[in-house]
């Protein structure tokens, strides 16, 4: 992304400290020799298309992994049926990808961004209970029963499509591929 094009987005200045934080949060992490993976996103909307190689060799080069994403519903708030994909499977975030909110909830995914079926706060109980909890496990559940039309967020979303495929229906529900 380009500053003025970081501008224009989210309109505001700043592009600029941001770009400076990741790389000395990345040398920081060099330092101490942490195994912890930095990685940055790249949205592929339609203005910023045409700066994906520029990103994608600028942050290889400061050895950052670089992860390009498709743009998606966001949890059902946004209308994109013209680019629609018509496959579906169970959401493999709600199994791969604890999300901290800013609000210090442990929520479902990435798309749950106002806490709404957040699994509880950190304050209150543990990242592992709340992971393993029974929040957890009844939508889980859900969708491996492809029953995700019946929760608001996931309904139209499709952000499940951002991982790939780790499922199989077998009779009358999904399993993991290759968990007999
Ligand atoms: S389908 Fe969308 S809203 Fe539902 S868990 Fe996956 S990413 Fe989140």
């Amino acid at each position: 992304m380009e500053p003025d094009l970081y501008k224009k987005m989210v309109n505001r200045n700043g592009f600029e400290r941001i770009v400076d934080r990741i790389i000395s949060f990345e040398r920081a992490k060099m330092e101490l020799d942490s195994e912890t993976l930095l990685s940055v996103q790249f949205l592929a909307f339609p203005e910023n298309l045409p700066f994906k190689q520029k990103f994608i060799d600028y942050w290889r080069s400061h050895n950052l992994e670089v992860q390009i994403q498709r743009l998606h519903s966001w949890g059902n708030k946004f209308d994109l049926d013209k680019d629609r994909d018509n496959r579906r499977y169970p959401c493999p975030y709600l199994w791969l990808y604890p999300t901290v909110t800013h609000t210090g909830k442990l929520a479902t995914c990435f798309a749950d961004f106002y806490d709404e079926m957040a699994y509880g706060s950190l304050e209150e109980s543990s990242m592992e209970s709340l992971w393993q909890g029974e929040k957890a496990f009844a939508l889980r559940e859900k969708h491996l029963n492809a029953k995700w039309g019946a929760i608001t967020l996931c309904e139209n979303c499709e952000g499940f499509l951002c991982m790939e495929n780790g499922f199989e229906y077998r009779g009358d529900r999904f399993i993991v591929k290759g968990f007999d």
